[in-house]
């Protein structure tokens, strides 16, 4: 089926000139939901991924279900201040801003084989800060899989490792 005709385009939101890509219409439909999952798991399949790491917030809403496919964990990477434990903190650019993210000192580790996922792929500053955090930690990453690569804003070349779309424009 056509993903892509379930995903809504809204325009200057957040902020004038940002086109958002609203996954929601996917979300709400089971089989495009189900071949979303698939697509973002496949890749992937066979590669010994222990953990997958969301970013919030659409991320985490991705990334459980890409990680029960592969037999795989799950790790929140969270806005700043939101976990409880002990975190390390990796601060980055966005399309529409600046922020940080965080995971928990011991969610990887050397023995770790990881999968970063988001919904979208932008300027590629969320993913690599994400990807710098899980090498900081020893961490072996697989790859990125994201559900829409927006490839004219150039984010893969941000991120030194095999990265995978489900769409893309
Ligand atoms: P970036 O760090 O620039 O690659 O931005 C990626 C992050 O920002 C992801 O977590 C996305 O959810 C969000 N994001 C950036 N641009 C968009 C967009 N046009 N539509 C929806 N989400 C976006």
């Amino acid at each position: 089926m056509d993903l892509a005709a379930l995903i809504r385009d809204v325009p200057d939101f957040p902020k004038p000139g940002i086109v958002f890509k609203d996954i929601t219409p996917l979300l709400g439909d089971p089989s495009a939901l189900a071949q979303a999952i698939a697509g973002l798991a496949a890749p992937w399949s066979g590669r010994g991924i222990t953990k997958v790491m969301g970013i919030e917030s659409r991320g985490f809403i991705l990334a459980p279900s890409v990680a029960l496919e592969l037999g795989a964990g799950f790790i929140p990477a969270r806005k700043p201040g939101k976990l409880p434990w002990t975190a390390v903190r990796q601060a980055y650019g966005l399309e529409y801003g600046t922020d940080a993210i965080e995971v928990h000192i011991d969610a990887v580790g050397p023995a770790d084989r990881v999968l970063i996922i988001d919904d979208v792929l932008a300027t590629g500053g969320t993913a690599g800060a994400a990807l710098a955090l899980c090498k900081r930690q020893g961490a072996t990453v697989v790859g990125c899989g994201f559900l829409v690569e927006l490839g004219f804003l150039g984010g893969r070349a941000k991120l030194d490792v095999p990265v995978q779309a489900v769409l893309r424009y």
